[in-house]
């Protein structure tokens, strides 16, 4: 029987050990607290922001939400980052992308302070997440490793292959799966658009985890009989629902469940993760700042 990697369940476990973990800080005089910074009047854009506000609100930590006009000079985007370094209550700092093209968005990882850095994607949180000392893994990579883990599937010696190489979920997953550390040690390929025969690879897989963004890619003549299959994909489809879409992976789910032993679902898998982590970054800075040790 396939296991369905439950990434609500997981995720609801996450955030109860994060609320121990606030009140611990509270005990301290310290209460964790979110920036979220928006410089977009994209309607997605908008709606990650409040969902990851409302995220915040449920397990204690203070939302704060700073919103700049699209078409404002880059320097005030700059500005409200060099403030939110120095507020004493802000522990963790989210400027949503995309930023307007007007906006250097390398720039703008660069500004954050890497303190409060919870998203993970500033140069020196990179380099030490390359060097097997990160400071605050990126979400989503970090919330496949605690679906594996939780869901005991070893990734010691394991033939594991990423495909997608973006700088946010395949770069960082690959990474991850490749540390000496516990939850990595896996042999990895990263396949991307210019892999040649992408499937040859995808059947090798003891772990596959799809983010391409490109709907269904993956099927079940694809997948090595017992693998595990972490979806990240989240692409909306014109469907005949209430919405008039429907969200869907990169993976076709019912063909891949009939070859995979695990598989998450989409939704319901990894997205809920990649909220979980953030929530757990920002606990872990504001814990880092209180002298509070923070850990899952
Ligand atoms: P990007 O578009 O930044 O990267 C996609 C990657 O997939 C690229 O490296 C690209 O290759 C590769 N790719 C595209 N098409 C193919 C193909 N046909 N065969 C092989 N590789 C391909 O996307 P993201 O990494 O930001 O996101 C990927 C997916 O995950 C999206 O659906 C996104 O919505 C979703 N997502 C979900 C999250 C969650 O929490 N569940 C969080 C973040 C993203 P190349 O580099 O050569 O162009």
């Amino acid at each position: 029987m396939t296991e369905v990697i439950d990434g609500n369940a997981v995720a609801a476990d996450i955030r109860d050990g994060l609320t121990d973990a606030i009140e611990r800080l509270a005990d301290a005089g310290s209460r964790p607290g979110l920036a979220t910074v928006l410089m977009s009047d994209d309607a997605a854009s908008e709606t990650y922001v409040s969902m990851k506000q409302r995220d915040c609100e449920e397990v204690g930590i203070t939302s704060h939400h700073v919103e700049i006009p699209p078409d404002a000079p880059a320097a005030e985007l700059f500005d409200t980052v060099a403030d939110l370094n120095e507020e004493a209550d802000v522990n963790g700092i989210l400027v949503q992308m995309p930023v307007p093209d007007h906006v250097d968005k390398r720039r703008v990882l660069r500004a954050i302070d890497p303190a409060k850095d919870v998203d993970g994607f500033h140069p020196e949180n990179v380099g030490r997440m390359v060097a097997g000392n990160a400071r605050f893994k990126p979400c989503t990579p970090h919330g496949i490793q605690k679906l594996l883990e939780r869901h005991e599937v070893a990734t010691e010696g394991a033939e594991a292959v990423v495909v997608g190489r973006s700088d946010i979920v395949g770069k960082p997953m690959a990474n991850l799966l490749i540390q000496k550390a516990p939850l990595g040690n896996a042999t990895t390929t990263v396949c991307h658009s210019r892999t040649e025969d992408l499937a040859a690879h995808t059947r090798e897989a003891d772990i596959l985890v799809a983010a391409a963004g490109v709907p269904e890619m993956i099927d079940g003549s694809m997948i090595k009989p017992g693998a595990t299959v972490i979806d990240v994909g989240i692409n909306r489809v014109d469907a005949d629902t209430g919405k008039g879409y429907e969200l869907i992976g990169d993976v076709e789910y019912e063909s891949a469940a009939e070859q995979a032993d695990a598989i998450t679902p989409v939704p319901g898998g990894v997205g809920p993760m990649t909220r979980a982590m953030l929530l757990y970054n920002t606990v872990k800075a504001a814990g880092e700042q209180a002298g509070v040790a923070v850990d899952l």
